[in-house]
Formats: C-alpha cells, structure tokens, sequence
C-alpha cells in the first residue's frame, strides 16, 4: 500500500497551450499499471476554462466548489455547480471551466488508454466562452 501525504506532491499550473487564465492542477491519483485511473483537483479562476478536448475512455467531473460552466459541442453550455457530477463520454468534444465572475473547482477522474487520458483541441474562443450571455 502506498501512502501519498498531504502536501507532498506541488501543485502545478494549467499549461498556457491547453487552458484559458489562470489555473491549477493539484493531483490526487496517478495509479501505476495496469490501472489506468488518474485524478486530478482542478481550480479555474473567474473567466478561466480548459480548451476543447476529448478523452479516450471518458471523464467524470465532481464539481467541489464555485460556479462554472461546461459544454458540449454543438450544445449549449450547462451551469455546474457544488455536488454536481458530469459524465463526458468517450470521444465528446467538450470543455469545462470557471464562470466569468467566480471560481470553479472539480475533481476530475479520468481513465487512460495506451497512456493518455486527453486529447487536446483548439482553444474556447471568447466569443464562444461568453456565448451564454447573448444566446
Ligand atoms: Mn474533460
């Protein structure tokens, strides 16, 4: 058994090239082969929010804190918030984030697949991003 510490893993930072502002990765599970679960805690700051992507096997979102948004392409986007859980089937396109005026934080579980759990894909646009206050 292995036990991981509060505190012994930094935080990291959103790289610039996957996330829109400012955002933080704290990571909970990275389990070694042949699991193939990772974990992550993931906090956006007001207006922050991932690219567009997809992944392998599918996402689960546990919301744990803020407001923030998350939409599919094509649909519209949906408010999450404290308690909710989103499901993002394998290969959805979609993107998830902090709402403009206030912070979002979720845990997201993620399986992988000949070790990757994303597939990165443009940036969300503001014009898409802020698409909710005119539609
Ligand atoms: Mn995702």
């Amino acid at each position: 058994m292995e036990l991981t510490r509060n505190g012994s893993r930094p935080s990291q930072k959103g790289p610039e090239q996957f996330f829109t502002g400012t955002v933080r990765i704290d990571p909970i599970v990275q389990a070694p082969e042949p699991s193939r679960v990772t974990a992550g805690c993931v906090t956006f700051e007001p207006g922050a929010r991932s690219a567009w992507h997809t992944h392998p096997l599918g996402q689960t979102l546990i919301v744990t804190s803020g407001l923030g948004w998350t939409q599919c392409w094509g649909g519209p986007i949906e408010e999450i918030r404290p308690g909710d859980v989103v499901w993002c089937p394998p290969g959805i396109k979609h993107w998830h984030g902090a709402t403009p005026s206030t912070a979002m934080t979720h845990i997201a579980i993620t399986e992988q697949l000949n070790g990757k759990n994303v597939e990165w894909l443009e940036k969300v646009s503001d014009e898409q991003y802020r698409a909710n206050f005119i539609g």
